[in-house]
């Protein structure tokens, strides 16, 4: 795509640096926008960590630094947060500082990293190299991040137990439950990590999205107002060309040949994405759900999804028998893959953003199990705003209540409307990245902007 029109394999002799967070659902939007950039004509350098490094004989296009091979033991997932925006500052800018040095290829347009990377937005300062953004997320869980002070100043925040149902007149529809907040015995450094996330966007120099105009425009309205730097919402990614896997645990490809043999519509696909944990009387309690429902399924159980357990030890043998015909259970799938397949009637999600977008562009039902974070916002949005699921709702994972969701969705009327109402999304969602359509427009806006840098 150029100002004039989309031309592949032009090159613009600029180089863009990624520097991606790195945990599975930040890697592979970040690594789906290289490809998609590098397909308009950039070169692509990556800066990674050690730590779940992406693989790159999967980018033979792609330039790879390396930094911050040691890391420090993490207890939780705000701790490696905060740990990243500490440790990586001097590694970080001895990288930039080689990659600058060398004069030998396309000379270095900007920065594009990861939000939760506050920190590389004083480095890149540092070298007066433009930083653009990109949020992973949605828009509408951005804002509400973007809201704590105010909630804070309200007392929706910290949450109080009694006020759960509590309608949040600033944010409808959400209510007090649906805050993106994650178990915590330190909110503050919550707080502090996410209002240095926002004043560093605000700051930025542009802000990319893994989301489309048609999806959130409300929210896009509001985020325009607020943060008044170039917005470019040109998702979705993944749709826009085919992209090598990013995945980091091997994707099973028993997955498919599971469902090749399952009727059109019949299966409901469980994941809960790669950092998300359960109790085990949930994990038996969705166990006993999907047995009870009677309908075939394909279950993500990632080792470490069940707090205390390795893998399946937990599940009775009685469960265990039902995998050798209507269960499928594998470690990690090759989820597009698996939400184009024809015999996918449901996708029973946590609604990590990339789960909650996938599921859309494929037309595919929703049943909604947030967990934390931002999955509360989406999981809110997919059931009421868009009404493309519906959520089980907290507290409510008890056999019975999975069974009546997994009904609803798979039979009843209900499912029906919700199943047209996806694939109307679904249609969008194509629409937008055609030629004249807002992502495809957008994205031709960021060509000539980074151009022009
Ligand atoms: N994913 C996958 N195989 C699985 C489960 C998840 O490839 O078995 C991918 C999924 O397609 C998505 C990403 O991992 O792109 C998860 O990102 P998301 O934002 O949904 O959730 P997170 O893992 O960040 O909680």
């Amino acid at each position: 795509i150029n100002s004039r029109e989309p031309q592949l394999g032009e090159r613009i002799g600029r180089r863009i640096i990624f520097f991606p967070l790195p945990l599975q659902g930040h890697i592979n939007p970040m690594l789906q926008l290289a490809n998609i950039l590098h397909s308009i004509g950039f070169s692509i350098t990556i800066i990674h960590t050690k730590l779940n490094s992406p693989n790159p004989t999967n980018y033979p296009h792609f330039t790879f630094h390396q930094i911050l091979s040691e890391f420090d033991e993490y207890s939780d997932i705000l701790s490696l947060l905060t740990m990243l925006n500490e440790k990586c500052v001097e590694p970080f800018k001895q990288a930039l500082s080689e990659l600058l040095g060398d004069k030998s290829g396309d000379p270095i347009g900007c920065l594009i990293s990861d939000a939760i990377l506050y920190f590389t937005s004083d480095v890149a300062k540092s070298f007066n190299l433009p930083r653009i953004v990109l949020r992973t997320g949605g828009v509408a869980s951005f804002l509400t991040f973007a809201a704590f002070p105010v909630l804070l100043q309200k007392g929706y925040l910290p949450i109080q137990d009694s006020r759960l149902e509590e309608p949040i007149i600033e944010l409808p529809p959400l209510r007090v439950k649906d805050l993106p907040v994650i178990k915590t015995s330190q909110p503050e450094k919550l707080y502090s990590l996410l209002h240095n996330m926002i004043q560093e966007t605000k700051s930025s120099s542009g802000l990319i999205w893994n989301t489309f105009e048609e999806l959130e425009q409300p929210s896009l309205t509001k985020l325009r107002q607020d943060f008044p730097i170039p917005i470019f919402p040109i998702g979705p990614f993944h749709k826009h060309i085919a992209s090598s896997s990013s995945s980091l645990i091997p994707e099973d490809q028993s997955s498919i040949s599971w469902l090749d043999k399952q009727a059109n519509s019949s299966v409901v696909y469980v994941s809960f994405g790669s950092i998300a944990s359960i109790e085990e009387k949930d994990f038996l309690e969705i166990a006993q759900g999907l047995e009870s429902s009677k309908h075939p399924f394909l279950w993500v159980v990632r080792p470490g999804l069940i707090r205390g357990a390795d893998w399946l030890e937990p599940l009775p043998q009685d469960f265990l028998d039902l995998l050798n015909g209507r269960g499928h259970i594998v470690k990690w799938a090759p989820q597009v893959e698996v939400l184009v397949h024809r015999a996918v009637g449901a996708f029973w999600t946590h609604n990590g953003w990339n789960s909650t977008l996938e599921s859309i562009c494929e037309g595919v039902p929703m049943i909604c199990m947030p967990c934390f974070t931002d999955q509360l916002v989406n999981a809110r949005y997919v059931s009421d705003v868009w009404g493309v699921g519906l959520q089980l709702e907290n507290g409510n994972l008890e056999r019975g209540e999975i069974e009546k969701a997994i009904q609803k969705v798979m039979v009843e009327k209900e499912g029906e409307e919700i199943r047209e109402r996806v694939l109307c999304l679904k249609e969008k969602a194509s629409i937008c990245l055609r030629p004249g359509g807002s992502s495809y427009e957008s994205l031709k806006s960021l060509k000539n902007y980074i151009s022009l840098f």
